[in-house]
């Protein structure tokens, strides 16, 4: 470690003075402090905002909105969220360890940087970490890499799966500067590394995450998030999917699904969900329309296996939650 200011700010204004001079927050530290740990993150000054109002879990019947501070525990354990938006509850609780979610917050879950061996190693070429240092994934050890949304400058995966059940369900972040409120689907809050891979989110500097707002829909009650990892505990994901449908009369009126595990974002599966849309609920269904779920992939030396697993794991969540009451 090395030296570096603390504070705690007692309310949104001096958050929002401290970051504004280039301090980072903090909320549960899991992550941050790993990273400072190992120097892949030096920030000069830290301010730690648990003290503001942004703890809270409010259910309305149109609406959820979620304090950014809330513990990733809570959300996952609060009744409302798991009967009405199941595959966030089931996200959360397929997340990290038990100890881990007790301390973890939603609004650092979503800033969370890449579990990308090179950029976690200071010793190794990385755009993410170095603008211009080179990405030792792209011909090295890139089994857990992306398959979508890669360029040639990094091909990290998004490691949220809170992120992938928020895509879904078109979630927007909702964020404070000193200039007020701003309300960002969360589709465009993240960002495709492209040319500037070092460039992770929208989130304007020295702004913090309030909270998540959710429209509750039709399908959000009929949803669920499956997730295939290495290991059944603590583990990222190799790919995900996160489902939402709503079927009536035995048609699919409305389909939500996303990946994870398997994009530099949380990966919208949009062909999958126009292959959804109006068709019976079937199994011919579901089967087309899952293999779409690998449209645009681009492998690499390792990960090609990717390509039919994301495939497999969208087709087993369609079954699974049209399955559902
Ligand atoms: C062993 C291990 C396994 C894990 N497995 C998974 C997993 O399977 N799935 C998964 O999704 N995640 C996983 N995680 C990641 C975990 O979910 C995150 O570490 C956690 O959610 C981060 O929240 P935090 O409050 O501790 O963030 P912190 O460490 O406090 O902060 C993280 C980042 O977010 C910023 N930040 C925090 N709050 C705000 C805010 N309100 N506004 C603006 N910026 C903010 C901080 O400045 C920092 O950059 C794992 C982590 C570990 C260590």
């Amino acid at each position: 470690m090395y030296p570096f200011r603390f504070t705690k700010a007692s309310d949104e204004a001096s958050a929002l003075r401290a970051g504004a001079s280039g301090a980072r927050y903090i909320a549960g530290g899991t992550t941050l402090v790993d990273l400072m740990r190992e120097t892949v993150e030096r920030p000069d000054a830290v301010v730690d905002i648990n003290a503001l109002p942004y703890r809270d879990i409010d259910l309305k019947p149109a609406r959820l909105r979620i304090g950014a501070l809330a513990r990733m525990s809570e959300v996952a354990a609060h009744p409302g969220v798991r009967q009405q938006f199941p595959v966030i509850a089931e996200a959360l609780d397929l997340s990290a360890s038990a100890q881990l979610r007790n301390m973890a917050s939603i609004g650092g879950n979503l800033m969370q940087r890449p579990r990308c061996l090179y950029f976690r190693d200071v010793s190794a070429s990385c755009n993410r970490r170095s603008p211009g240092a080179g990405c030792a994934a792209i011909e090295g050890r890139n089994r857990t890499h992306a398959i979508l949304g890669t360029s040639d400058a990094c091909v990290a995966t998004h490691p949220s799966d809170l992120a992938v059940a928020l895509v879904a369900l078109d979630a927007r972040v909702i964020t404070r500067t000193r200039e007020g409120e701003r309300s960002t689907p969360i589709a465009d809050f993240f960002r495709q590394p492209g040319a500037t891979p070092d460039k992770e989110h929208n989130l304007h500097p020295g702004a913090l995450i309030a909270a998540v707002e959710v429209t509750a829909h039709p399908e959000s009650r009929r949803s669920g998030y499956l997730k295939v990892r290495d290991r059944e505990s603590f583990e990222f994901a190799i790919a995900s999917a996160a489902v939402a449908l709503d079927i009536t009369a035995g048609t699919v009126q409305t389909a939500r699904v996303a990946a994870g595990g398997v994009g530099t974002v949380p990966w919208r599966l949009t062909a999958v969900e126009k292959a959804l849309t109006g068709r019976p609920a079937t199994p011919e269904t579901w089967r087309a329309a899952a293999a779409r779920a690998a449209d645009g992939a681009k492998p690499l030396s390792e990960n090609g296996f990717k390509v039919e697993l994301i495939k497999r794991t969208v087709a087993r969540q369609l079954v699974t939650v049209a399955g559902m009451p």
